[in-house]
């Protein structure tokens, strides 16, 4: 078969930049191996989808260069998205931090790009394994289990390494090493961080436990959302959002308590407060009023054994003020790519165009979305990249 355009992967990237093909008449086919297109939409964002981010700046995306996304995300802004969305009438609503969800299921984001497709013409292919790239006089070859295709553009938007059972794989990066392209180092991320030996031990029959605001740091980053203990670690928003940031042996440190209702100062300060007002109430007790009551019985335990307020001298609960205004917890690792919501680093930007998307080694093929070493935030800012990515490279390939 003989196409203009061939993109391989119909996730988010690939959809959008087969539609923008399509629109200016574009012979486009994309293929995936999975058995239906956009999984990762479907399950994303709680099965509503969280589609863009009102606040959508470079500033939120981890690359080698952090220039690279400027020229696509100026091009194809969350406007562009939003007007899209509703011009197929999908119901969404601001969750928070300018995060943008459908009111009802992301089955809307999925079938909304399928009749975009449709409407421009594409064809999508599903069941249909990529054997085989080459390039040719004409463009290139593709072996497929349905057959040979020749496309003048090659469209690589086969994702990253995350979620291996909806059908994830390497391919976008062994596709990059092929055409003499460099794959920065791969790793899981937004995902949670575990804990191992005596640090798992403490903490392991916290699990469920959940705090609504920590502020998880790491260096010169910190985030600001809810944290919550599972079996193997610790997850939540605050600690996906670090996890991108965090590697094994780098120093990790929690504050349990930013901007707590009940605090005007910091947690030392209030501490001898209550010292003062309930001298014969335990720390475990008064502690509870800060935070989840077993994270606060815990922490005693471990900590500072729970005695009368009266029992502590001032300058011991300003330390103990100070522990839970820094905690130094230990991970361990992270869960992988097994429940990563993106991974980190892939195609190296150094060599594609920030304005197309396109080669510069190889012309007419294209590398789009999450293999490209461009990773976003939390809170429908990956989504965002891969409708601007892909609508970069729609627009010319
Ligand atoms: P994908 O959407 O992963 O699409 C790649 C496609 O390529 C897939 O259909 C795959 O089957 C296909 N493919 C892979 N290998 C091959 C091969 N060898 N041959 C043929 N086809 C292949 N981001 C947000 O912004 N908001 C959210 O709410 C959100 N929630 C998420 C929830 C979960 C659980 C996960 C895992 C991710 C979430 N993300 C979210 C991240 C977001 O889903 C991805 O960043 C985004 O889907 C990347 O788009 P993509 O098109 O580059 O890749």
């Amino acid at each position: 078969m003989k196409v203009d355009v061939l993109v391989i992967g119909a996730g988010a990237a690939g959809l959008m930049c087969a539609i923008a093909a399509g629109q200016r008449g574009r012979r486009v086919l994309v293929v995936d191996h999975a058995n239906k297109v956009g999984k990762k939409i479907l399950m994303s964002g709680g099965g509503r989808c969280n589609f863009t981010n009102l606040g959508v700046t470079p500033a939120n995306y981890l690359s080698a260069n952090p220039h690279f996304a400027k020229s696509a995300l100026a091009r194809y802004t969350p406007a562009d998205f939003i007007a899209l969305v509703e011009k197929h009438r999908i119901a969404y609503h601001e969750k928070e931090l300018g995060q943008l969800f459908c009111d009802d299921s992301s089955k809307q984001i999925v079938r909304m790009l399928l009749d975009e497709c449709a409407a421009a013409g594409v064809r999508i292919e599903t069941s249909c394994a990529v054997a085989r790239v080459r390039k040719t006089d004409e463009g290139f070859s593709v072996t497929t289990v349905h057959g040979e295709v020749h496309a003048e553009s090659l469209v690589v938007a086969s994702g990253g390494l995350s979620i291996p059972s909806m059908g994830a794989s390497g391919l976008g990066y062994d596709l990059a090493r092929q055409f003499g392209h460099a794959v920065l180092p791969i790793r899981a991320g937004l995902v949670p961080l575990t804990l191992s030996g005596k640090h798992q031990e403490h903490y392991q029959d916290l699990a469920g436990v959940a705090l609504p605001l920590v502020e998880a740091r790491v260096g010169k980053r910190e985030f600001r959302a809810g944290m919550l203990f599972t079996h193997r670690g610790i997850s939540g928003p605050a600690i996906l959002q670090i996890s991108s940031y965090w590697q094994p042996g780098h120093d990790l440190r929690i504050d349990l308590l930013p901007a707590h209702p009940l605090l005007s100062q910091d947690a030392g300060a209030w501490l001898n407060e209550q010292r003062a007002a309930r001298p014969a109430a335990e720390l475990k007790t008064v502690l509870a009023d800060l935070l989840p009551k077993r994270l606060a019985q815990r922490l005693c335990e471990l900590w500072f054994e729970s005695r009368p307020m009266r029992q502590y001298r001032e300058a011991e609960l300003h330390e103990i003020g100070k522990q839970l205004h820094d905690w130094p917890i230990t991970a361990s690792g992270t869960e992988g790519y097994r429940t990563a919501e993106v991974t980190l680093g892939g195609v190296d930007t150094d060599g594609l165009s920030s304005s197309t998307m396109q080669s510069k080694l190889v012309p007419g093929l294209y590398f789009i979305g999450e293999v490209v070493d461009v990773t976003g935030w939390l809170g429908g800012y990956n989504f965002q990249w891969a409708w601007a990515s892909g609508y970069a490279a729609g627009e010319v390939v």
